[in-house]
């Protein structure tokens, strides 16, 4: 059975400013097949964030429909999981507490939760950490954290929004093989926001490039390629896109 279907059909986002409705997105149409990854790329302030707020039910679109599986998106449910660059974790809890916490609405036997939530710390490579408090880890180890206590779930769709924007360069590295294994593994439904187009390129099977606010998609591309991915390895199909996507996010550089 095939799950996640998402069709975002020709929505519009407003919000009441202080001089009146300011339009956040622009009408968008985007339709993500069932355990696809798509990355969203676009300039600060285009409605990325917007979109995904959108797609898991935390904002309600002016016009048009968002379903998921045929089924309109009224609100946040389990279905959808959500990644934001800031972990969201509890700093009272343990990275187990955390997971434990997030899964709790399933209503499992205590039993049952405490094993799931520790598969999904052992997933992600922190098993031996299960018992320390945020404070205690790194930042790649709380969005492990994070991403162990989204996917836990089980959900049909994940929206990450820039969910490695805040680690160094290292981290992410290691963050990408772990987020592909994982995904790869569950088999959700990806939209990936973010405003690295090195990191779009690496990770997505798609990536659409969204305009100047008020944004809307204005390329859509497909990258049928195999992973794990290297740029200098997949030059040939990657810079090419890589330079069209720089040139349409900063028009004014590729001008002569
Ligand atoms: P991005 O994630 O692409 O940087 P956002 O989706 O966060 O952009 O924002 C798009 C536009 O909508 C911006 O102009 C932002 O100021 C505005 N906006 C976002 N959320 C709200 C809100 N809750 N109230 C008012 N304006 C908002
Ligand atoms: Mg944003």
């Amino acid at each position: 059975m095939s799950q996640g279907h998402v069709r975002v059909d020709d929505i519009s986002i407003r919000f009441k400013g202080k001089q009146g409705p300011v339009t956040a997105l622009a009408p968008t149409t985007l339709h993500l097949a069932p355990g696809s990854f798509t990355a969203l790329i676009g300039p600060s302030g285009c409605g990325k964030s917007t979109l995904m707020n959108a797609i898991a039910g935390f904002v309600r679109p002016a016009s048009g429909a968002i379903t998921l599986d045929g089924r309109e998106i009224t609100g946040p449910s389990a279905d959808v999981g959500v990644i934001f660059q800031q972990y969201a974790l509890f700093p009272w809890f343990t990275a187990l507490g955390n997971v434990t916490f997030g899964l709790k609405r399933l209503g499992l036997p205590k039993a049952e939760l405490h094993e799931r939530a520790m598969a999904a710390l052992a997933e992600v490579g922190l098993a031996q950490h299960a018992r320390k408090y945020p404070q205690e880890l790194s930042g790649g180890m709380k969005q492990r954290v994070a991403i162990a206590r989204t996917f836990a779930f089980g959900p049909k769709v994940m929206m990450m929004d820039e969910p490695f924007g805040a680690l160094d360069a290292q981290t992410r590295v290691v963050m990408h093989d772990l987020l592909i294994d994982i995904w790869q593994k569950h088999r959700a439904t990806v939209l990936f926001v973010t405003h690295d187009v090195d990191e779009a390129l690496l990770l997505a099977d798609r990536i659409c490039v969204m305009s100047q606010a008020p944004g809307r998609i204005i390329r859509d591309y497909r990258l049928d390629l195999p992973r794990p991915r290297s740029l200098r390895a997949q030059a040939e199909v990657l810079l090419p896109i890589r330079e069209e996507i720089i040139s349409l996010l900063h028009p004014s550089h590729s001008k002569p």
